[in-house]
């Protein structure tokens, strides 16, 4: 028997969940269902599982810069099993804890795979659901790899369960993801390529700063192979041989596991959207800036599965979908606010970034100063014996606002927030350094940086 609704949100990961509350907040009858155990990726598939897991890396790595400065780190070692453990005593309890949480708010919580069967109608394994609303909140899952033997690639869901940790780890493609975890792993013991088909990675990143990390990388055993195209793996008794191609010159890399890297599509194909009439790409569902579908009035999309402006980053995933749940109770009002949006790679030490690259800021036409500062000697990166940092500061010479900022050391990631936070406000550099940061902190670097 059919059961309506008002809105149904389908995919319960932060975006899915932000908006089935918000929406039941204003007393409509919510349903919100997901084909995986509740909480999406970032909670149990991502961010937070990988965060945990890079605390071990962390440690080796701050003990290791410290020997010969009051610190024998002979003997220290990840006990991966233990590392794992530690990473399941904060996922295992998220998809119930955030299904009560749903179900306390008033939210129907519903388990199975959802596809449409009309304009209002969605399936979910066999039973019929109607609403005037749908918000699409699916999420992304790795970009299909196309070079033979692409089978043996497991993805980073698959990396992060890994029972223990192989000697010898190749991850395809130079993105984040790749970076992070060769990052880990080189500081559990093992060692690490990347291999990457454009001749830098990081595309997103400052290039000097990218270039400062591949560096850092280097010293603890990452190997980067640029420009370099996988075209096929096999299997052996040992493992896998990579085949790889550069500039025409074909080679070989043996290696224990393959690590997918390499991207993300949205998770659309098989929403069957043609049977709502719903326009998508890859890129996501098409929507206009209030983020409603551009083809099903009844259809909304926030998140990794919504083609915006935004990038696929969980703080935007929830604003999105607060916006677009907004949109439908309030009419078409709201806009997402994408200025000041951080991102950080959470290598060690981590890459961040704020704000406009420095060939954007010269595309859009702005007179910029570029204030770069190799912060590796300076106070707290000494203490810590952190010997590659570095911050480029962009400001618009023509009203003294900072339009972007990038970032490698050691906590940057904490200290990009407040960048973000000066971009969003339009703050001048005046106004940023007339702030007192706590001393010794971190932040009280900022105002030198300027
Ligand atoms: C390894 C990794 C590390 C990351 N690290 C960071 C980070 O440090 N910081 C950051 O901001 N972002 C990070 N991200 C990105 C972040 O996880 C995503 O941007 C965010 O989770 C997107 O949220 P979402 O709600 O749009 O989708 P998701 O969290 O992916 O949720 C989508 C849900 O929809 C469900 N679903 C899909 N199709 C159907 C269907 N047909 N029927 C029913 N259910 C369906 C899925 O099972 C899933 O639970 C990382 C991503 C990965 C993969």
């Amino acid at each position: 028997m059919n059961s309506s609704y008002d809105l149904i949100v389908i995919g319960a990961g932060m975006a899915g969940i932000a908006a089935a509350n918000k929406g039941a907040s204003t007393g409509w009858r919510v349903a919100i269902v997901d084909s995986l155990p509740y909480g999406g990726t970032c909670a149990l598939r991502g961010c937070d599982p990988k965060k945990i897991l890079r605390r071990g890396a962390e440690i080796i790595d701050s003990a290791r810069l410290m020997r010969g400065k009051g610190i024998d780190e002979a003997g220290l070692s990840i006990n991966w099993m233990d590392l794992i453990k530690h990473k399941h005593g904060f996922t295992d309890p998220v998809p119930r804890r955030m299904e009560t949480n749903l179900r306390s708010n008033g939210v129907d919580t519903l388990h199975g795979h959802a596809q449409f069967t009309g304009p209002n109608e969605i399936d979910i394994d066999g039973t019929g659901y109607t609403a005037d609303r749908f918000l699409i909140a699916t999420g992304a899952r790795p970009r299909p790899l196309k070079f033979s033997g692409h089978e043996h690639v497991i993805d980073s869901t698959g990396f992060l369960e890994l029972p223990a940790l192989p000697d010898r780890i190749l991850f395809v493609g130079g993105g984040f993801v790749s970076f992070e975890f060769a990052h880990i792993v080189a500081r559990a013991g093992s060692s690490a390529v990347i291999v990457d088909r454009g001749p830098r990675p990081l595309k997103g990143f400052d290039a000097d700063l990218v270039e400062l990390l591949v560096a850092r990388g280097q010293e603890v055993g990452i190997v980067l192979r640029r420009s370099t195209d996988i075209t096929a793996i096999t299997k052996n008794d040992q493992g896998y041989v990579v085949t790889v191609e550069r500039d025409g010159t074909i080679e070989t890399i043996e290696t224990d596991l393959v690590v997918h890297g390499a991207g993300r599509v949205a998770e659309l194909d098989t929403l069957h959207l043609d049977a709502a009439g719903v326009e998508w790409s890859t890129q996501g569902v098409a929507v206009s800036s209030h983020l409603q579908s551009t083809t099903n009035a009844a259809v909304w999309a926030a998140g990794d599965s919504a083609d915006t402006r935004g990038m696929p980053l969980t703080p935007v995933a929830v604003f999105e979908a607060k916006v677009a749940a907004s949109n439908m109770i309030k009419g078409t009002t709201t806009v997402p606010d994408y200025s000041g949006i951080p991102t950080a790679v959470f290598t060690i030490p981590e890459l961040a970034r704020v704000g406009l690259l420095e060939s954007e800021a010269k595309e859009q036409g702005i007179d910029v100063k570029v204030r770069y500062s190799d912060t590796s000697s300076w106070y707290s990166n000494f203490r810590v014996g952190e010997s590659t940092a570095a911050v480029k500061i962009l400001i618009d010479r023509s009203n003294d606002r900072i339009v972007g900022a990038h970032l490698l050391g050691p906590e940057y990631g904490e200290l990009v927030n407040t960048f973000g936070l000066a971009i969003k406000l339009g703050l001048t550099t005046r106004q940023l350094k007339s702030a007192t940061a706590a001393y010794p902190t971190v932040g009280s670097d900022l105002g030198s940086l300027l």
